[in-house]
């Protein structure tokens, strides 16, 4: 299996510390908002990455954080904390808003049928772990005291900039006009903040009251459960100039070699060819896509089509026409669980080897996909091709059982849903004719109605 190292710039062939365990740390989401599509696609890759390791035999050990500490707006150490800007807009504690915003990740990511890391650590309770993370920096020389914080002496650390290729002068030309003159490097940030009294969330700490830097919470995290040193560490794009370079600045810094073997990184989603942004009003989320009828395995399905490495540009045609694809592909693969004609094993070998090159080619699974098409388009029908492509969909992740007419059900419309909703009093009311004729009306418009304990079932007739 070959992999794409960033901090390499090549494909590199893996191989990991053990046989048989891989390690894996991913950055996980910051829940003060829900996750948009761009931030799911990187989920999605993160799940090709699991699936194709999985598929090669290994089991896992990864680690995905929950940032529920607020971090700064910008990467830098400046702007207003995001956690406490959706507090304060929604009147809630910062503890509510993440609480909630966890549960709703969750929930699109099992959507997608994304597989969930096990073991998925809160930052808030390992603040511990990152206060003795940033001890052990200022003994070793790179951490010192300003008066709002602990900042990483980056000049003090040699490789600084090695994942992003940037120099120092670049990192300073990007890093915004400081604030805090006792800096040593304009560069230079916070591993600990010493909160000021309005701020919600802090912890006791060496240094008073406070709360840990954005980046420290990776680092501390993945140290606690994957030990020293790790096999993969996985993210987006955006992550490189800032975050991951800060990551291995502090590992490094305190351990004396790094602490990760390949790094991997996934690009853009644009959308409409350019930024999504919340001002734009196209940062769409699953329920956005579940509310215009499309299954979220679609979007899945378009995301496969696309190579991890490159930006991919969102429209909603295309989210369209990776509906129909992905609803063809399904019953294709059906139609050929009931097939009885005999097929070469030459032929499955073929599409399987072709296959398992795909994807151990750096997760090329546009291609697998192809493969995989060009299978289910095989011209006899056969439960051997059936079992080709089971095995195929342990990466894909579709749910190849599942029935076109379930779709069906995202697209009642309201006024449908307020018929349904009109019936259901009716019943209450024990007004029989008043429900007798709606259902009347309901199947009048193509929809039949069951009624059950658990209440009403629809069905398209
Ligand atoms: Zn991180």
């Amino acid at each position: 299996m070959r992999v794409y190292n960033t901090l390499s710039r090549q494909k590199e062939e893996f191989k990991p510390i053990s046989d048989k365990e891989v390690c894996i740390y991913s950055c996980g989401p910051t829940v003060y908002n829900y996750a948009h599509i761009g931030n799911l696609r990187t989920y999605i890759f993160m799940d090709m990455l699991r699936r194709v390791l999985e598929y090669n035999g290994y089991t896992l050990k990864h680690v995905m954080n929950i940032t529920d500490v607020g971090h700064l707006v910008s990467d830098e150490d400046d702007g207003e904390d995001k956690m406490l800007k959706g507090a304060r807009e929604q009147k809630k504690t910062p503890w509510q808003i993440a609480e909630f915003y966890t549960a709703a990740f969750m929930k699109d990511i099992k959507a997608l049928n994304i597989e969930i890391p096990e073991i998925v650590p809160k930052a808030t309770e390992h603040i511990s772990e990152m206060i003795e993370f940033v001890e052990g920096l200022i003994e070793k020389g790179y951490g010192y005291e300003t008066s709002d914080g602990i900042y990483f002496d980056i000049e003090k650390f040699d490789g600084y900039g090695k994942l992003s290729r940037a120099n120092l002068e670049e990192q300073i030309a990007g890093a915004r006009v400081e604030v805090n003159q006792e800096k040593h490097h304009p560069a230079d940030f916070a591993i600990w903040k010493k909160a000021p009294r309005e701020h919600i969330m802090q912890w006791q700490s060496p240094w008073g009251m406070g709360y840990p830097g954005w980046h420290i919470e990776c680092s501390a995290m993945g140290r606690k459960y994957l030990g020293d040193v790790f096999d993969i560490h996985t993210g987006g794009v955006d992550h490189i100039p800032v975050h991951h370079e800060n990551e291995i600045a502090q590992s490094e810094a305190l351990l004396g070699r790094p602490a990760v073997n390949y790094w991997m990184h996934s690009e853009f989603m644009m959308v409409n060819n350019g930024k999504m942004s919340k001002s734009l009003g196209n940062t769409y989320t699953i329920d956005d896509l579940k509310e215009k009828g499309y299954n979220p395995l679609a979007f899945r399905y378009m995301c496969l089509n696309a190579h991890y490495r490159n930006k991919f540009n969102f429209t909603w045609d295309v989210m369209q026409s990776a509906q129909v694809s992905y609803d063809r592909f399904v019953e294709g693969c059906q139609a050929h669980k009931s097939g009885n004609e005999a097929v070469d094993i030459a032929v499955v070998n073929e599409f399987l080897s072709d296959f398992d090159e795909a994807v151990n080619d750096d997760l090329n699974i546009p291609k697998a996909l192809g493969v995989a098409w060009n299978a289910v388009r095989y011209g006899k029908k056969s439960q051997q091709i059936f079992e080709l492509l089971t095995k195929m969909n342990r990466i894909f992740g579709f749910d190849l059982d599942k029935k076109k007419e379930e779709l069906k059900e995202l697209e009642i419309s309201p006024e449908i849903q307020a018929l349904i909703d009109e019936r259901q009093q009716a019943r209450k009311d024990k007004n029989w004719k008043l429900s007798d004729e709606i259902r009347d009306e309901l199947k009048a418009r193509g929809i039949a109605i069951e009624d059950t304990p658990n209440g009403a079932k629809v069905k398209y007739i």
